[in-house]
């Protein structure tokens, strides 16, 4: 993930220092040594994300805070208050001007990741969701528009800890935010306690019965829980697991001793990005019923998708990049032709199923009509793109295609085209012309691969096969 981050400290060397760390993992940094400059580029530059200091002359950090989150313009980029460890005070005053997380000096490398990481998302599922309640608008939805705005209270939560001291303070702090909590107090009882109510799982590292990162490991292989977020507690001693534990993919982590306004902020921010990544399914079940999706795939259709490219494109902020991906199989015909036309749908069908795998939940996948489909993915570079685009066109090519009617196995591959928009004086009709351009050279150049047109036309390259 790629994001632009804005540094906010008076002392030159913490700001090299996080400019160091968040460069090498190839974020995109852009820096201010004091308030007033910091709400200045906050406006002018659209970061993803805000480090905060909070001691500062001219204006502290709070007052810093509050302006951002008071200018509708900048309201919704989220805040990282960076606080001294001893700092508790700090921390209630960060969060009542509005901060969304805190991170503790010196700042280590694995919470500034993860952190920097969760919040982006959910920025970004923001605004994907706005923009597509926006198209929906557009096409007759009079609906009202729930709060985007959630306030991460009411959650339910499970929360798998050994019964101990630990626990029922935990239990205390998030009693006041939470509609429903429950505990399980061992692995097995974890597996059986979760069902689909539940927004949040904070777990120990530290189980009698069993590893909660195996539990980790399941809930996120399985269909069901993949996106359920899961935020994992660890002792001073556990660091190597808990690294372990945010590869498999738990979403954040807490060391004891447990701070009270961090326990909160943590949870509210996972509690928002589950509810928003929940609204953006409805939405697109909405969408199902204002029949801008494709009967056959389930997929938005051609309106939709040029609506949303439309919308997506002219909210576009400077320097933005959205990637589109177009991709078309190859020989379909002769599908039709040997196993005839409902084996040729159920390829279709599969085909959409497979592209919805293999791509995030913020990108959109389209079928254009025909054998031709599109995945819209804002934010993301011709690199990223064409790395997605390669693991789809994989995906398609190592696992044959099984035909519902006789189990017959089918080798189907596809062939892509990329472009990114943002050069210029852009139109939605020169993206796609780019678009459709690349797909035919990777026909020409002999199918199953990949093609992206170049930042700047006319000869298209190779990137990949
Ligand atoms: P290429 O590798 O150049 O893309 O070859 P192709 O055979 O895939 O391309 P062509 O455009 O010649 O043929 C596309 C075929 O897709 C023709 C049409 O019968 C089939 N097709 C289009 N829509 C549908 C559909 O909804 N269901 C089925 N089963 N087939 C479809
Ligand atoms: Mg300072
Ligand atoms: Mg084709």
């Amino acid at each position: 993930m790629t994001a632009r981050v804005l540094v906010v400290d008076d002392v030159e060397l913490n700001i090299k220092l996080l400019e160091a760390k968040l460069s090498s993992e190839y974020f995109e940094v852009i820096v201010a040594d004091n308030g007033p400059v910091a709400l200045e580029l906050a406006e002018s530059e659209m970061p993803d994300i805000i480090l905060l200091d909070v001691m500062m002359p001219v204006m502290d950090g709070f007052e810093v805070c509050r302006r951002l989150k008071a200018n509708p313009r900048t309201a919704d980029v989220p805040v990282v208050m960076v606080t001294a460890l001893s700092d508790v005070a700090d921390r209630l005053r960060g969060l009542e001007s509005g901060a969304d997380e805190f991170l503790t000096k010196p700042v280590n490398d694995t919470a500034l990741f993860a952190r920097v990481r969760s919040l982006v998302r959910l920025k970004r599922m923001m605004e994907e969701l706005r923009l597509r309640e926006e198209v929906c608008r557009q096409f007759g939805n009079s609906e009202d528009q729930a709060k985007l705005a959630d306030d991460g209270k009411a959650a339910r939560i499970l929360l798998l800890h050994e019964n101990n001291p630990a626990a029922a303070r935990l239990r205390d702090v998030l009693e006041p935010v939470a509609a429903a909590l429950h505990r399980a107090p061992n692995c097995a009882e974890a597996q059986t306690m979760l069902d689909s109510s539940i927004e949040l799982v904070i777990a120990s590292l530290s189980m009698p019965d069993g590893d909660p990162l195996r539990l980790v490991s399941q809930w996120r292989a399985a269909e069901a829980t993949r996106q359920l977020p899961i935020l994992l507690i660890a002792d001073p001693g556990e660091l190597t697991r808990l690294a372990k534990g945010l590869d498999l993919g738990a979403n954040d982590y807490l060391v004891r001793p447990v701070d009270r306004n961090e326990l909160l902020a943590r949870v509210r921010t996972q509690i928002r990005r589950k509810r928003l990544q929940d609204r953006l399914h409805e939405n697109y079940s909405r969408s199902l019923s204002l029949a801008l999706t494709d009967e056959l795939t389930g997929l938005y259709n051609r309106r939709y998708v040029f609506a949303h490219l439309t919308e997506l494109m002219a909210r576009m902020p400077e320097g933005g990049a959205t990637a589109v991906m177009m991709f078309d199989i190859d020989h379909f015909k002769q599908v039709n032709d040997r196993f005839g036309h409902l084996a040729g749908d159920d390829v279709l069908r599969e085909l959409a199923g497979r592209a919805l795998r293999n791509v995030r939940s913020v990108d959109l996948v389209g079928r254009l009509g025909g054998e031709e489909f599109v995945v819209v993915m804002p934010e993301t570079s011709l690199g990223g793109a064409t790395i997605v685009a390669d693991r789809l066109r994989q995906a398609v090519a190592d696992e044959p295609f099984v035909l519902a009617e006789n189990g017959e196995k089918l080798a189907v591959t596809i062939s892509v085209g990329l472009a990114i928009t943002g050069q210029g004086e852009d139109t939605l009709e020169a993206l796609l012309k780019r678009v459709d351009d690349a797909l035919y050279a990777a026909k020409n150049g002999g199918r199953n691969r990949v093609i992206a047109a170049p930042q700047r036309p006319p000869h298209p390259i190779a990137v990949a096969s």
